[in-house]
């Protein structure tokens, strides 16, 4: 019995017609050739392409995102996750020999990757097309079906990418249905092969509850607390320069971005400084188009709680209007404080000092394992104690961010800041499933497994094993 997914009449049964026509597609082997992967990937780039100019205009309606930005933070990496599948696919998809034991001898044995079969991407609205599109462009290279609910909370932007590819696409291979809980709760009922979701651990719970009532393959690329910590050591200026950018591009609306810093106690005043220096020279400003809005009233109103007028060290201003919340510091914050009970997905830093790392990490741990974490540090042993003792999905040393940007790397949460990896090959592997074989030729045979068990046979096994 379903218990976790209300029932909507009638968008439940569209959704079942949808899923059931591209499980019938699917199940005609018409998304499995290599060819027809590459022709439909490199039509999604053209697709693309040619409608670049209509999606900067979207996004610029959703919240205010430049051009410059959205080229920058969504375009080119999408473009790019498409042509790093088109170049690799057919290495990808050949099938991966691996070492046969002994007792097969002799025999190959490799893994064979096959599609999943029926998709479903639910995305979330901080980097639309990113999130939407990203892992259409793995479940389509992988050879699946697919069906994606982009955020309604960017509506021009889920609009623009259900015109795209709606209006281009067979629906029984690519299909974007819009809408809120509603049209997810829908969808959600259905049974799919592979459920690909971005957004909160609240509603990561209902789409794994979802997922495990049909027992399907769910990756869930959540959020979480992210700490970024600044050792005595560290190349201060240079490392608050990028923690700064990677903090209040998006308005700090970035699941990866710095939710809180931990500075040693020696060098905060430096810190509160430098970061100062950098928020200006960066000028985040609606003004100059250079700052993105927060994405609703909301979410508005929710950051703005977050601010304790009694510990703002720079910023704090705020205009509901233009849902503009000035870059914001806030200094003297411990543990009890607002700002540290929630993600904060907005542009404000509360900074914490620490004398020990010890104590630092004790911090850490206190929250739930965060979907990335920063080390700012020269110092190898505080690397290696980082690495070793704290639990994160990504990260970076000396940086912030940045690791989303190589493809090479690996995407992803742990525990409760997600489950699953994609980007690059990652995102083929994450819509595959790799069958394992063992191929064995008819011409020689042992007789060893058969009946006539003896001593001498068990131990010849033993010996092969
Ligand atoms: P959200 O969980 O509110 O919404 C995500 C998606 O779920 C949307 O498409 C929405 O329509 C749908 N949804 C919302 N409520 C639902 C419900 N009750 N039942 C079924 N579907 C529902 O998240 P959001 O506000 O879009 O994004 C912010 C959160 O996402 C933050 O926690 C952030 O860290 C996380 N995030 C993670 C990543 C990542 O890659 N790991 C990227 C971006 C955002």
């Amino acid at each position: 019995m379903n218990t976790s997914i209300q029932t909507v009449p009638f968008t439940d049964i569209e959704a079942k017609q949808l899923v059931q026509n591209q499980r019938h597609f699917f199940n005609q082997n018409n998304t499995k050739s290599v060819d027809f992967r590459l022709e439909q990937l490199r039509k999604l780039k053209t697709l693309l392409l040619e409608h670049e100019d209509a999606m900067h205009d979207a996004i610029f309606k959703d919240f205010g995102k430049s051009k410059y930005e959205n080229q920058l933070t969504e375009f080119f990496p999408l473009i790019d996750e498409i042509n790093v599948a088109i170049k690799n696919l057919k290495k990808w998809i050949k099938p991966k020999n691996v070492a046969t034991n002994i007792l097969n001898f002799p025999a190959k044995s490799y893994l064979v990757p096959e599609p999943l079969g029926v998709s479903l991407v639910i995305g979330a609205w901080n980097f639309p097309y990113n999130l939407t599109l990203t892992p259409l462009v793995g479940s389509m290279a992988a050879g699946n079906t697919t069906i994606l609910k982009p955020s309604e909370l960017a509506q021009h932007t889920s609009a623009i990418m259900t015109k795209i590819l709606n209006e281009n696409f067979d629906s029984n291979y690519i299909h974007v249905i819009e809408g809120g809980i509603p049209e997810t709760t829908a969808l959600l009922n259905q049974r799919y092969d592979k459920i690909f979701f971005t957004g909160s651990p609240m509603v990561g719970k209902i789409v794994n509850k979802a997922a495990a009532e049909h027992l399907t393959n769910v990756t869930l690329e959540l959020g979480g607390k992210n700490p970024a910590i600044f050792t005595k050591d560290a190349a201060l200026k240079m490392s608050v320069k990028r923690m700064i950018w990677a903090k209040f591009v998006n308005s700090g609306q970035f699941c990866i971005t710095t939710d809180y810093a931990l500075v040693h106690k020696d060098i905060k005043d430096d810190f509160l400084k430098y970061a100062v220096e950098e928020i200006k020279k960066n000028n985040f400003s609606r003004d100059n188009h250079n700052y993105v809005q927060i994405i609703n009233e909301r979410n508005f109103d929710r950051v703005v709680n977050l601010i304790d007028p009694d510990k703002v060290f720079y910023g704090g201003n705020y205009n509901k209007n233009e849902r503009y919340i000035e870059p914001t510091i806030l200094h003297n914050v411990n543990l009890d404080d607002a700002v540290m009970q929630e993600e904060i997905f907005g542009p404000v830093l509360p900074i914490i000092t620490y004398e020990s790392l010890d104590e630092a990490f004790d911090i850490i741990k206190h929250f739930e394992k965060p979907l990335a974490a920063y080390l700012f540090s020269d110092s190898s042993a505080i690397k290696d104690r980082f690495l070793n003792e704290i639990s994160f999905g990504s990260g970076a040393i000396n940086d912030c961010v940045m690791q989303i940007s190589n493809p090479n790397l690996p995407f992803g949460g742990v525990g409760h800041s997600g489950m699953g990896r994609y980007h690059g090959k990652y995102s083929f592997e994450c819509f595959s499933h790799f069958k394992a074989i063992l191929d064995k030729p008819t011409a020689i045979e042992t007789n060893l497994k058969y009946y006539g068990y003896n001593e001498k046979k068990l131990k010849l096994v033993k010996l092969l094993s």
